[in-house]
């Protein structure tokens, strides 16, 4: 795998500015989770993130970045069945909606990259159980990543606890080693078997982020490009955070 070549260790400084980069990105999410209601357009998030992060002297990590097209936003903002990668437009949030957004800034040349799904007002049991799955994946999975463990015990522990729930994992999209670049190695799949794979180390910062996908693991790529969405058309859900490995407990860069 091309990407473990890829693989970047910070030192202490550099955690340091990975932190204050998630801190950001952080400070945009809240701004935009406040703001998703039934009636806003997935635009006016995507403005809304924007400014929070070029206010506090960031830049948009996914703006410009290279795809069959620039990718021309701030946010990646998928609805229902979309997973990753929708963009933002004037398509509106109704009532019952399941939303992921997913942000990326850049703080001083360091990305910090982050994900939350959400249900627009009142939603269905089945898009809080597959929020509360998603999300509970991802704590599972950070908790796995310790020093002198390896790539395989994270990916194993979110695709145990999602496919005990009958849910589903994509095979085609993965977490990822970020840093100076949004995607450095090692891949870091929501799939895999424990104690395979490259063993993390201090210093290793990753994205991870857990998909999942209610009727299958396939998905499609629509018109635009960009948007992914599942192939059957059912729901989807996505959270993500950037994560160091310490000596110690796991250190997500982007809370609050
Ligand atoms: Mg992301
Ligand atoms: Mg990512």
């Amino acid at each position: 795998m091309a990407w473990e070549r890829n693989v970047v260790l910070k030192s202490p400084a550099e955690l340091e500015i990975m932190r204050e980069a998630g801190r950001i990105n952080a400070s945009a999410l809240a701004a935009v989770r406040a703001a998703i209601q039934p009636g806003v357009t997935t635009a006016e998030l995507d403005a809304i993130a924007e400014a929070v992060i070029r206010q506090a002297g960031g830049k948009p990590a996914f703006l410009g970045y290279p795809g069959p097209t620039p990718y021309p936003a701030t946010l990646n903002t998928c609805i229902n069945e979309e997973m990753v990668h929708g963009i933002p437009g004037e398509r509106k949030l109704k009532e019952g909606d399941l939303v992921s957004i997913d942000c990326g800034t850049i703080f001083q040349g360091f990305v910090a990259d982050s994900a939350f799904s959400i249900g627009v007002g009142q939603v269905s049991p089945e898009v809080q159980r597959l929020l509360e799955v998603t999300e509970e994946s991802l704590r599972l999975g950070i908790a796995q990543m310790r020093s002198g463990n390896r790539v395989g015990d994270v990916s194993a522990a979110v695709q145990r606890y999602v496919e005990s729930h009958g849910y589903h994992v994509p095979r085609e999209y993965t977490g990822h080693g970020v840093g100076r670049k949004m995607h450095e190695g090692p891949q870091v799949p929501n799939y895999g078997i424990p104690g395979q794979g490259m063993v993390l180390r201090p210093g290793l910062t990753i994205a991870l982020e857990p998909m999942v996908l209610v009727g299958t693991p396939h998905t499609r790529v629509l018109a635009d490009k960009w948007t992914v969405a599942s192939v059957d058309g059912s729901l989807t859900a996505h959270f993500e955070h950037t994560v160091a490995v310490t000596d110690g407990d796991p250190l997500i860069l982007t809370l609050p």
